[in-house]
């Protein structure tokens, strides 16, 4: 079951410029900052209420971050569901012909399982999919 929505992600060139223009201008809530080897990207991480905004930066050029800066220059990158089950919803979404990019899940950021939808799917929206970790 989906439950909510956990996130969305920005891609940007230059994390620390923007940590400081999402803290200081917007007046955002800034968590925090990891880098999630996996993914090959520096995340910072804003709260507004029970919404995080993730900032992405490529740890380097083959990133798929990286790619997705140099075609669009940067910006909004996906939409991420949370998920009570993410097996059960990956053989939900497959069973009703959905592609996914991942059809097992992953580590991501906070030791959350994740995957990604196919942007063909959904008129080119990348939606992860997020089943929380353990908190501590
Ligand atoms: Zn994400």
């Amino acid at each position: 079951m989906i439950k909510k929505i956990d996130h969305i992600a920005i891609a940007v060139k230059n994390l620390a410029e923007e940590i400081t223009r999402y803290r200081d201008v917007l007046g955002l809530e800034y968590l925090g900052s990891e880098t999630v080897a996996s993914q090959k990207v520096n995340v910072a991480f804003f709260r507004i209420n029970n919404v995080f905004i993730e900032l992405l930066e490529p740890t380097g050029t083959d990133s798929p971050i990286s790619s997705f800066i140099e075609k669009k220059g940067g910006g909004l990158h996906h939409l991420a569901l949370e998920v009570d089950d993410i097996q059960a919803e990956i053989k939900r979404l497959q069973g009703k012909n959905v592609q996914l990019l991942d059809r097992e899940p992953r580590n991501g950021a906070h030791h959350a399982q994740i995957a990604f939808v196919h942007p063909k799917s959904f008129s080119g929206v990348l939606f992860e999919l997020k089943q929380q970790g353990d908190e501590s």
